[in-house]
């Protein structure tokens, strides 16, 4: 594999202390579900790599590149399950599909795309595309002194006030776990995390980003109102095409504004 060089971590104050302030050319938009991908990929008018050469072969995920207004765009998807056809959501498939963009894309800015549930006690509504400000897990209880931190994880995301204020978007915290439902104790510790939205992938998308160094933008829109009176699922299924059709709306705008910014300066 090619070797993987990382561009300096961004910091607050990146236009003081970083001689090379990292300037947007190169974006990955990483996202679970084919039907969220679908409408984004056919409004940045975007070419399906066939086996994408980047990723070992026989492998589901899915890449579609292009160039939007001189940015190059990829769209990678974890694709659907080899053994059940559906698609790959969860933790696990997006972090390798993100450390594998990484490392062989390396952008410059990862865009993490998707649905997620809203709390209308925090403000969300169906159909509102919210950028997360912070990352954390729920479903991750080890009650042990410091790895219970370690379990919740919590990330800050790379600050973007002048995106959001252009762009006028919703901000929230989002929490994180491998499930569409949530137990009392997810809740619990959803609460305790301060969660406007909860989704299945942000954070472990977060995490590989931090790792890496590479900035992260989350944007999520709501398909389901989790403390609403309708079941999760159907609403999440009802909601399905509205939300993604949102999605496909706003990130061609969140490109057209982070195009050849600095980093620090969005
Ligand atoms: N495709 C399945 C459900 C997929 S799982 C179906 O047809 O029923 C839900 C996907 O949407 C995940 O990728 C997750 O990140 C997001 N999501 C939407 N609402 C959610 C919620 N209330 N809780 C957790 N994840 C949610």
């Amino acid at each position: 594999m090619e070797s993987f060089e990382v561009n300096p971590r961004p910091t607050p104050n990146a236009t003081t202390t970083n001689p090379l302030p990292r300037i947007v050319n190169t974006i990955v938009v990483c996202v679970t579900m084919q039907a969220e991908a679908m409408p984004l990929v056919q409004t940045l008018n975007l070419t399906e790599e066939e086996e994408p050469s980047i990723f070992p072969k026989a492998l589901p995920w899915k890449k579609y590149s292009g160039t939007h207004e001189g940015l190059t765009v990829h769209v990678v998807v974890p694709g659907k399950d080899l053994k059940l056809g559906v698609d790959s959501v969860g933790t696990v498939p997006v972090s390798m599909l993100t450390y594998a963009s990484i490392v062989s894309l390396h952008p410059d800015l990862i865009i993490n795309a998707g649905t997620a549930g809203g709390f209308r006690a925090k403000g969300a509504a169906i159909g509102d595309v919210f950028v997360a400000t912070q990352f954390a897990n729920h479903d991750r209880r080890i009650p042990v002194p410091v790895f219970d931190e370690y379990g919740i994880g919590t990330l800050a995301a790379t600050p973007i006030p002048n995106l959001v204020k252009a762009l006028e978007l919703k901000e929230g915290k989002l929490s994180t776990g491998n499930s569409l439902d949530m137990t009392p104790q997810d809740e619990e510790i959803i609460k305790a995390n301060d969660a406007t939205i909860k989704d299945m992938e942000g954070a472990a998308v977060a995490y590989v980003a931090n790792l890496l160094t590479v900035p992260l933008i989350a944007m999520k829109a709501v398909t389901d109102i989790v403390d609403g009176d309708k079941p999760t699922v159907e609403e999440f299924l009802g909601n399905m095409s509205r939300a993604a059709a949102a999605l496909s709306a706003t990130i061609p705008r969140v490109l057209e504004y982070v195009n050849a910014k600095s980093i620090s300066n969005l």
